[in-house]
């Protein structure tokens, strides 16, 4: 049995959250790998060390002084080495970097790196763990793509000795060795890298949250926690907004089947979600979650005998390929179809591009329907539920709710509702208790 266990910048974000790490990690010999990222916000006021850095490096771009920011970094990690009795020298190291952003002499990158850096180093004496660099072993090519087979040769080498190991997360390196930054919460994606690496049996993400929820605890009071998902319900969610894991964090894990464990650092008591490769989730519960997400646009072309007509929807779609759209979903009847795209996607050429179409495609008429939000209803279960979009929309239709699109794929994984904006909170909610008695 062996754990990769990643923890996320709040959990990390004081001498007293380094506290919780420490006895969660002891607290199970198997956790042999740690990933953390840069110390996080201890409170809500509090900032970032992430955001700091970018805020120190978009100062010295403009040639303007950064003391004052680079002050907090460095009061940050500092107050933690204090507290903890820690003997790195991070002073030093703080000093080094701040003689590097003085001379300009540093990358975006590399400056920003440094957060999960200091961090993993002053978590590697505090735990007794040893420290690998993420830029030894986590390769990227030119072309942003990861490269596995050269990651996996380093990675062995790096720990064939079979120890206990710490790793900053959020970034690797290119071939020249220059670091690359992944996207913002990016951790989550090294966590992932690393268990698939190390072949671990579990994945755990910890974080502050007791797991992801059935919906947005902004719309709907108290949502459930969702005890088992599967990878591809989590990718679905994440794909329309629900937001606890790194939407590439699946990828890594899910190709090797490894669970992965969503925990709270705060609450170590709670079960927490498992996102794994079974249906489980389903036998319990017809729906897993719901997310959505406003502002997409419905741009219709009619057409008579448009079903008749072959290669009318290519034409149509290779508009909006020429302007760079990517398409959300493409519902259709028989003498018209819609494309549904995000507004901000399209709204800066839209009547061009809606020309395009008709010239294209010469349709009677293409028309277009804005301010509209997408809700996902996902849930493995609802394939073996008869009845269940029966259900499903006399609810919405009860509350008054007007659909204007629907969209299914034959996998029965999803059902997207399209409602008009100003419906969005009330649809879920209407979804959520119709499915969990209130
Ligand atoms: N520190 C990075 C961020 O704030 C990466 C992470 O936390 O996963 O986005």
């Amino acid at each position: 049995m062996l754990r990769v266990a990643k923890f996320g910048g709040s959990s990390v974000a004081s001498a007293e959250q380094f506290k919780k790490v420490k006895e969660i990690v002891k607290m199970d010999p198997t956790r042999k790998f740690v990933v953390v990222s840069a110390v996080g916000k201890a409170n809500k006021e509090d900032n970032k060390i992430t955001d700091l850095l970018y805020l120190c490096y978009a100062h010295i771009k403009y040639n303007m002084n950064c003391e004052a920011i680079f002050k907090i970094v460095e009061e940050k990690f500092c107050s933690i080495a204090t507290e903890l009795n820690l003997q790195f020298d991070i002073k030093g190291e703080l000093k080094k970097l701040k003689e590097r952003l003085d001379s300009k002499n540093i990358s975006e990158e590399y400056l920003v790196s440094r957060g999960e850096y200091l961090t993993a180093l002053l978590m590697a004496e505090y735990l007794g763990y040893r420290f690998i660099d993420a830029k030894d072993f986590v390769f990227y090519n030119y072309d942003n793509t990861y490269d596995y087979v050269k990651s996996e040769k380093a990675f062995e080498e790096l720990t064939k000795n079979g120890e206990n190991f710490i790793i900053p997360g959020f970034y690797g390196s290119l071939p020249n060795g220059d670091i690359k930054l992944m996207t913002r919460g990016g951790g989550d994606v090294s966590g992932a890298i690393v268990a698939s690496l190390a072949n671990a049996s579990v994945y755990e993400n910890w974080t502050d949250v007791s797991g992801v929820l059935m919906a947005d605890p902004r719309i709907v009071e108290n949502p459930k926690s969702i005890e088992i998902i599967n990878y591809n319900e989590l990718r679905e969610l994440s794909y329309m907004g629900a937001s606890v894991l790194h939407e590439e964090a699946v990828f890594p894990v899910a190709l090797k089947k490894i669970p992965i464990q969503i925990r709270n650092t705060n609450r170590p008591q709670d079960k927490g979600t498992i996102i794994n490769n079974s249906e489980e989730g389903a036998i319990q519960n017809v729906i897993t979650g719901i997310a959505g997400k406003k502002d997409f646009s419905i741009i219709t072309i009619r057409k008579v005998h448009m079903s008749n007509e072959v290669g009318l929807i290519r034409k149509a779609l290779s508009v909006f390929e020429d302007y760079n759209v990517s398409i959300e979903h493409i519902p259709s009847g028989v003498d018209s179809f819609s494309v549904v795209v995000e507004t901000k996607a399209v709204k800066p050429f839209i009547y061009e591009l809606m020309a395009k179409l008709k010239k294209v495609t010469s349709a009677g008429e293409v028309t277009l329907t804005s301010e509209i939000a997408l809700i996902a209803t996902v849930g493995m279960g609802m394939k073996n539920s008869k009845g269940f979009s029966g259900r499903l929309f006399s609810a919405v239709g009860k509350a008054g709710i007007n659909i204007v699109v629907i969209s299914q794929t034959s996998d029965e994984i999803n059902i997207i509702l399209g409602v008009h904006n100003s419906d969005y909170e009330r649809t879920i909610r209407t979804i959520y208790y119709e499915f969990n008695a209130q």
